[in-house]
């Protein structure tokens, strides 16, 4: 067989290490920027205050009112803010909602960022920017919306729950496990995403054992750094549509759900798709990686069932008819009867079929 693929780098700078925070000053600097618009979550303001307090002088606005899934109208606000602030350039810290709505400033005013996140989502590495209206999520890509820098320190995450560090991980290892198998990959992605699950894997039960383990941490923010690589270089299948739609329908936490739903769609995809099999049987020393997942995840806490995360029993057919409406990349066809059974197995939180 010869090789054939695609691969494009994305621009970015990133900075890892154990007080990689005391420099981001300095990453500013770099970027030349001046007058800068602080995003983070109400939860995140006061850490978000001390990590820019060097900055004070060139901090115009805090403006502490990211939430999931970036609303239309909290993306709206803070556009607003960002002009009235006369900001040029966007320091986002926290998750992915952080994140996000760093992003929506970005991608309607240009102006660029540098993140400093507190979870494993990735959304950092990515050029995918989200916005959710009355009950539909939008995705889209915008290579404005990349962080110019991003600065990783571990330590910032000893503070994240212990189920959210769990989930989190999850949520990063459905970047790797759905970029093993997507139609775009690269002998580099594959690369990245085998060592992201590795290190995932690896990570995760210590981090659950001991949340203060920065060694552990460590580990998973570096699979979450490569998990979010390769989600912003790869198209991502049936696992990321599901969750997609489940979030924007019913406004579930992100990566609960993704925990809830990532056992089900490997335990059907795998079958199909023999390089993300290997890769993950190898991560977690264990033959049946989806059903593994499934009771390691359980075992550790995590809420399997869709239903305790707030979808309506009766939401199967939305979730059913949305999924269906539009087409996505898979390594194997999805039938209408093989949705049914895996959202319903998750709704009610069942070990996969
Ligand atoms: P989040 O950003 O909503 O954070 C969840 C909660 O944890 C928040 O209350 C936050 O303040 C808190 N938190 C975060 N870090 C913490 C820490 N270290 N210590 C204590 N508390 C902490 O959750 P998330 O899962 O990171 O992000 C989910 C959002 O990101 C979703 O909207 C999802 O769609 C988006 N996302 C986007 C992309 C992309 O590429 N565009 C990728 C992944 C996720």
């Amino acid at each position: 067989m010869t090789h054939e693929f695609v691969h494009e780098s994305r621009p970015g700078r990133v900075v890892f290490a154990v007080g990689a925070r005391t420099r981001l000053a300095e990453e500013v600097d770099r970027l030349g920027l001046r007058r800068l618009i602080v995003v983070c979550t109400p939860e995140q303001a006061d850490l978000a205050a001390e990590l820019t307090l060097p900055l004070r002088d060139r901090i115009a606005a805090l403006h502490p009112h990211a939430t999931r899934h970036v609303p239309t109208a909290v993306a709206a606000t803070a556009v607003a803010r960002s002009r009235e602030a006369s900001a040029d350039g966007c320091i986002a810290v926290g998750g992915g909602s952080a994140i996000g709505l760093a992003k929506a400033i970005a991608k309607d005013t240009g102006l660029p960022s540098v993140a400093v996140p507190t979870t494993y989502a990735g959304s950092e590495m990515t050029p995918i920017w989200g916005l959710t209206g009355a009950d539909r999520k939008t995705t889209g890509r915008d290579p404005r919306v990349l962080p110019s820098t991003v600065l990783y320190d571990p330590a910032l995450t000893l503070t994240l729950p212990s189920r959210l560090s769990l989930t989190s991980g999850i949520n990063a290892l459905a970047h790797a496990a759905e970029a093993l198998y997507a139609p775009d990959g690269s002998p580099i992605t594959a690369l990245m995403a085998a060592e992201s699950a590795r290190a995932l894997a690896g990570a995760l039960p210590r981090v659950a054992a001991d949340p203060r383990d920065l060694e552990a941490r460590s580990d998973a923010l570096y699979g979450a750094w490569l998990a979010g690589s390769v989600l912003g270089a790869t198209t991502m299948s049936l696992h990321h549509k599901l969750c997609h739609v489940l979030g924007g329908a019913f406004d579930l936490p992100h990566a609960e759900t993704h925990t809830a739903i990532l056992p089900h769609v490997l335990a059907f995809n795998l079958p199909a798709a023999a390089r993300a099999r290997t890769a993950l049987e190898s991560a977690f020393g264990a033959a049946d990686p989806g059903g593994h997942l499934f009771h390691l995840a359980e075992d550790l806490g995590a809420e399997m069932s869709l239903a305790a995360l707030g979808m309506p029993e009766d939401g199967v057919d939305t979730v059913v008819a949305q999924a269906l409406a539009t087409p996505y990349a898979n390594p194997r066809p999805v039938t209408e009867t093989d949705l049914r059974a895996m959202v319903g197995n998750a709704l009610t939180g069942e070990a996969p079929a």
